[in-house]
């Protein structure tokens, strides 16, 4: 059985990681959404919320989502599950996909890291444009999953992040 992690901060999820989840679900038998924190961004939600958002927005039978706090490489061994899997919008996100899989690769030789482009329309489509709509007010639909836009308004009008 294949098995591949996607790994990210997710904070939200946005269409544009569900549609990387969708397509990886179709290529591996065994996908795991893996939250992680990362040190050198703050995030809007707490771990928990953003695994459930994966969990109410994802229906695949071989998705599931949960959160690591550590270093993927160390998930990886732990897991025995050697694929990861990123996505890639502009020329940008190439520069620093092509860092993190050199350092994976460092932390753990068998890891092996899966690009999948983003797709037509998605290429500006961002947790931080999510958030940043969030804050301000704008309108998140066709930017998060609409089945999960009223909970995130919930959650962000439940005070925590409302400055
Ligand atoms: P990180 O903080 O690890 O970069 P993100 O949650 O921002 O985590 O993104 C996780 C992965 O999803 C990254 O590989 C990123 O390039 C990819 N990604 C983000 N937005 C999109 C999108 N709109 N379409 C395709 N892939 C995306």
């Amino acid at each position: 059985m294949k098995a591949a992690v996607y790994p990210g901060s997710f904070d939200p999820v946005t269409v544009g990681h569900i549609d990387i989840i969708k397509r990886a679900s179709k290529i591996f038998d065994r996908v795991i959404v893996l939250v992680m924190t990362n040190t050198a961004k703050s995030t809007m939600f707490t771990e928990a919320e953003r695994v459930d958002f994966i969990q109410k927005a994802v229906s695949c039978p071989n998705v599931e989502a949960e959160a690591y706090d550590g270093l993927l490489a160390d998930y990886c061994r732990e897991k025995g599950v050697y694929i990861t899997v990123r996505g890639l919008r502009q020329t940008i996100d190439f520069e620093y996909e092509y860092q993190i899989a050199q350092v994976n690769r460092y932390l753990e030789p068998e890891i092996e890291t899966v690009l999948l482009y983003a797709a037509d329309g998605h290429g500006f489509i961002s947790s931080s444009v999510a958030r940043e709509m969030i804050t301000r007010g704008g309108n998140l639909r066709n930017i998060v999953p609409d089945g999960i836009i009223e909970y995130i308004e919930k959650i962000n009008n439940g005070g925590k992040n409302n400055g």
